[in-house]
C-alpha cells in the first residue's frame, strides 16, 4: 500500500531525517493560511499516489500566501495523471544546491534489502539506470546486522562524496532503514534527497510502499481514500473483506469462491440475463464461523448486495465446502427480509444441502441443485421485472 508523501515525512522525521516544514490543504483557505504561517516563498506538492508529479505539473512554486491560494484553486480538484487532487502539501521553499537519490527495496534475487545511492537524484531513477547505472551505488543488507551508520558512509564514498555530507548520509541512511524495517516496507524512497545552500541534508519527497500481506500491523493506515473511484459500496465490501465488483445489469450475485462467482456471471450472461454487481464473501466469511455468526454473516452479505438499487433479482450461489446450508438458508433469509424484499433464486450445494432448502422452502424461495438451471431461472425472473 502506497503513502501520500506527507504521511511519508511523518515518518521520516520520526526516525531522525530532516523534513521541509510543511502542513497538508485541503482548500485554497487552508492552503493560504499554511503559506501565510510558514512565511515566505512555498512549494504547492500535489498528495496522489503516483511518481512524476514535478514533471506532470504537480508540483508548483508560490511566493505569497495569495499565490499559494490560486495554485490550490487550480490544483484541487483536477486530475494528475488519473488520479483526483483532494489534497495538497504545502512547505517551505528550499534553496537546493545539491539532489540525490536515496532508496530501498528488497532485492528480489538475493532475497535482502538492498539500499541505493546515487548523486544524480531529483530525476526518475528508472532513467538514471538506464543511461548510466554506474551512478547507483548499491549495498546489500544482511538483515541480522541491519544498517549501521558507517555502512552509508562507505556506499556515499564509493560514489564520490566527501566531508560533512557522509555523516548526514550515513544516519538518513540508518534511519531509512529502521523505518523500512519497522513499517514492513517494500519501497522507501527519497527523491530528492537535497543539500541547501546552508548544508543541510533534507528529504524533498518521500516514496513508501508497505506489503499489503503486512498491513495488519499497521492499522493507523487504511486504505480509506486512496482508491480512485471507489464507491460507497466497495468501500463497505472491502472493510468486510469481501470482494464486490459493480456491474451494469440487474442481477445481484453472490456467494462464495471468485471463479464460481464470475461463472455465475458468465451463464447468467450466456442466458441472456446481466449481472448487477458480483460479490464474494466465501473466504472472508470462513472466519464468521458457524451458529449465529455465520447466519449473520450472510445476512449482511445479502443486504450488501441488495444496497445496490439496481438490483432487481437476487441469484445466489454456494458450493458448500466450508460453509452449511442450513446456516447459510437462514442467513439468505433474514437478509432479505432485512434489506429488501426481490424475487430470489437460490443454488445451494454441498454441506446439509437438503436442511438448507428445506429452510428455504419453508420461506417460500425455490432453491436449485443444478447450476445451469438456476441461472436460467434468475435470467427469466430478471427478464420478467424488467419488462
Ligand atoms: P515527484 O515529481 O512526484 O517525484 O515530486 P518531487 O517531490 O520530487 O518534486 C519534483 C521536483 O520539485 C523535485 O525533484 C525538486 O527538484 C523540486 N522541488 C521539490 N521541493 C522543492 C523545494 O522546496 N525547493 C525547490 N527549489 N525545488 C523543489
Ligand atoms: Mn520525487
Amino acid at each position: 500500500m502506497r503513502l501520500f508523501e506527507f504521511e511519508g515525512k511523518q515518518i521520516l522525521s520520526r526516525y531522525g531525517l530532516r523534513t521541509p516544514r510543511g502542513k497538508v490543504a485541503a482548500t485554497p483557505e487552508e492552503a493560504a493560511a499554511a503559506a501565510r504561517e510558514l512565511g515566505g516563498p512555498v512549494v504547492v506538492k500535489s498528495q496522489v499516489l503516483v511518481g512524476g508529479r514535478g514533471k506532470a505539473g504537480g508540483v508548483k512554486f508560490a511566493s505569497t500566501p495569495e499565490e499559494a491560494k490560486e495554485i490550490a484553486a487550480t490544483l484541487l480538484g483536477t486530475a494528475l495523471k488519473g488520479e483526483t487532487i483532494k489534497q495538497l502539501l504545502i512547505e517551505e521553499q528550499l534553496k537546493i544546491k545539491e539532489e540525490y537519490y536515496l532508496g530501498l527495496t528488497i532485492d528480489p534475487i538475493a532475497g535482502q534489502p538492498v539500499l541505493m545511492l546515487s548523486p544524480e537524484g531529483g530525476v526518475d531513477i528508472e532513467e538514471v539506470n538506464a543511461r548510466s547505472p554506474e551512478k547507483i551505488g548499491r549495498l546489500l543488507i544482511d538483515v541480522r546486522e541491519g544498517l549501521p551508520p558507517y555502512a552509508g558512509r562507505q556506499l556515499a564514498r564509493r560514489m564520490g562524496m566527501a566531508g560533512k555530507i557522509l555523516v548526514d548520509i550515513g544516519m538518513a541512511a540508518a534511519g531509512l532503514y529502521q523505518a523500512f524495517r519497522h513499517l514492513d516496507a517494500i519501497i522507501a524512497e527519497i527523491n530528492p534527497l537535497v543539500v541547501t545552500e546552508d548544508g543541510s541534508l533534507i528529504a524533498a519527497d518521500s516514496k513508501f510502499d508497505l506489503d499489503d500481506d503486512a498491513m495488519y500491523r499497521h492499522r493507523e493506515y487504511s486504505l480509506d481514500g486512496r482508491i480512485e473511484g471507489e464507491t460507497e459500496l466497495e468501500k463497505r465490501a472491502r472493510r468486510l473483506g469481501i470482494k464486490y465488483v459493480e456491474l451494469d445489469g440487474n442481477i445481484g450475485i453472490a456467494g462464495n469462491g471468485a471463479g464460481l462467482m464470475m461463472t455465475t456471471v458468465d451463464l447468467v450472461e450466456r442466458f441472456g440475463g446481466r449481472a448487477a454487481n458480483f460479490v464474494e464473501a466465501g473466504g472472508a466469511g470462513a472466519q464468521a464461523g458457524s451458529g449465529e455468526g455465520a447466519i449473520n454473516w450472510w445476512d449482511t452479505v445479502i443486504q450488501l448486495v441488495l444496497s445496490n438499487p439496481k438490483v432487481e433479482v437476487l441469484f445466489f450461489n454456494l458450493l458448500g465446502g466450508n460453509h452449511r446450508g442450513d446456516e447459510v438458508a437462514q442467513g439468505i433469509i433474514r437478509g432479505l427480509k432485512n434489506s429488501r424484499p426481490v424475487p430470489a433464486v437460490i443454488r445451494l450445494s454441498g454441506t446439509r444441502q437438503e436442511e438448507g432448502r428445506a429452510i428455504l422452502r419453508e420461506a417460500g424461495y425455490s432453491s436449485y441443485d443444478s447450476l445451469e438451471e438456476a441461472a436460467q431461472a434468475a435470467v427469466k425472473l430478471a427478464q420478467e421485472v424488467g419488462s
